[in-house]
This record gives structure tokens, C-alpha cells and sequence, in this order.
């Protein structure tokens, strides 16, 4: 079963990579098919086999031999183990599937965000009330948390924006930030937000330390949020019961 959940996942994947490529330049993800992004040759069936392809063609284009990123191969595979993740999890009914698009919408914005520095409000405006309906009529979750989650992460993220660019004068953080972070509180009630933020900013300080040793820079350049909040998000998808139980009982 989890192998047909991991073949789902690839598909889902390589769909992904395409919202990935063309959304944030404005483009249709339903037309043109698939084609190099150099030679604009159009893929054929097996050029296009997630996972497999990349590795059969070690990551060439077959007709001009132009590298094609890693990301595809990444993403394909974060996918496919998000499906079989949520599946485990969830199981495969309406929860399993609300979980699997949340995930699929986190790993896309969080790609987007990390290649272009953008969250599109194209993703995560419709998010909001899609997840907030979703979150209310298939994982649980309460209408008055779900909105108290999304005024409070809402409110939150930008109060921590204005500060931060108020202090340092860098703009560290975006509007496309606040809208996530509002999907996100939406999706699983108010409970979920210092869960979610404690990870996303630990995880992003420790990565900011690091790229800061190793690169010898400043924090001037601005690192990407939105991976962190979503990395956040995804730890509390999979395991929020577990840690709020844990300070709840103690
Ligand atoms: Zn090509």
C-alpha cells in the first residue's frame, strides 16, 4: 500500500515542479505540456517518469544535454514521502488527502520562497479559507480556534515584522510570510501557533548561524522565512498532538 502511496506522491511531485517552475513568472501550469526549459523540446512519456527519469537521464536534458536542476529529483522525492508520510499517519481517506495538499502547498511555497525570495498571494490567499473549511470539516479542528488562529498568526507575524524592520531597517520578512503563517494557524487552530513558530525560528536561527560561519556574511542578506514556517508546520502535522499533549499533561 505505502508503495502505491510513494507512486501517488511522485506523480503529485512532478506536477508540483511544474507550479513550482511557472508560477512565480506567471505562467499556466496546464499549458504547454512539459518541455526543456532550454531547447523548449516537448518530453516524451518516458522523459517525464518522476524519480526515474531524472536518474535514467542523470539529470540531462536528452535532446540539448542542458543540466536540469536537482530540485526536480528533490521535490519528487519530498512528495513521495509526504504521501506515504500523511498516509501512515492520517490514513487514506479525506484526512490522509487534506494533510497530503497541505503538505504539497507547504513544499511548493517553500521552494518558490527559497528560489525567488517571494510567497505568492496566488497560493496562499485561496489557502486560507480552503484549509481553514478543510481543517474544520475533516481534521477536527474548531471553527472559533481555526479563526482565533488565523487573527493571531495573522496579527503576530506582522507585529514581528514591523519590529524586526523597524530595529534593523531590513525588510527580514514579507506579506507572503503573514499570509502562511495565516494558512497555516487556520488550517490547525490558534493551539498550533507557538509550536509552529518556536520550530520555524529555532531551526531558522540554527541555519542562519551556520550560513553565516560558513559563508563569512552578515544577516543582511535576507534568508527565506517561509521554508522555516513550513518546516514548522510540517513537524506539527505530523506530531502537534504529541508535543502539546506533552506540555499540557506536565
Ligand atoms: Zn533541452
Amino acid at each position: 500500500m505505502y508503495v502505491i502511496a510513494f507512486i501517488i506522491g511522485a506523480i503529485v511531485g512532478s506536477f508540483l515542479n511544474v507550479c513550482i517552475s511557472r508560477i512565480p513568472r506567471g505562467e499556466s501550469i496546464i499549458r504547454p505540456p512539459s518541455h526543456c526549459v532550454t531547447c523548449a523540446t516537448p518530453l516524451s512519456w518516458y522523459e517525464n517518469i518522476p524519480i526515474f527519469s531524472y536518474l535514467f537521464l542523470r539529470g540531462k536534458c536528452r535532446h540539448c544535454g542542458t543540466s536540469i536542476s536537482v530540485r526536480y529529483l528533490l521535490v519528487e522525492i519530498f512528495a513521495a514521502l509526504g504521501a506515504v508520510g500523511t498516509w501512515i499517519r492520517f490514513g487514506p481517506g479525506t484526512e490522509g488527502l487534506i494533510a497530503f495538499v497541505f503538505f504539497s502547498t507547504l513544499l511548493v511555497v517553500s521552494v518558490i520562497d527559497f528560489e525567488h525570495h517571494i510567497i505568492p498571494h496566488i497560493i496562499t490567499l485561496p489557502g486560507i479559507p480552503f484549509f481553514l473549511v478543510g481543517g474544520v470539516l475533516f481534521m477536527g479542528v474548531k471553527l472559533t480556534d481555526a479563526l482565533i488562529g488565523l487573527a493571531a498568526g495573522i496579527s503576530i507575524l506582522y507585529l514581528v515584522a514591523v519590529y524586526y524592520e523597524a530595529i534593523t531597517g531590513i525588510e527580514g520578512m514579507g506579506g507572503g510570510d503573514v499570509n502562511l503563517i495565516g494558512m497555516i494557524t487556520a488550517f490547525f487552530g490558534w493551539q498550533s501557533l507557538p509550536v509552529v513558530l518556536f520550530f520555524a525560528a529555532f531551526i531558522g536561527a540554527c541555519c542562519g548561524l551556520i550560513f553565516i560561519l560558513a559563508k563569512g556574511r552578515t544577516l543582511k542578506e535576507a534568508i527565506p522565512f517561509g521554508p522555516f514556517l513550513s518546516l514548522g508546520a510540517i513537524i506539527y502535522l505530523f506530531s502537534g498532538r504529541e508535543i502539546l499533549g506533552f506540555f499540557l499533561t506536565t
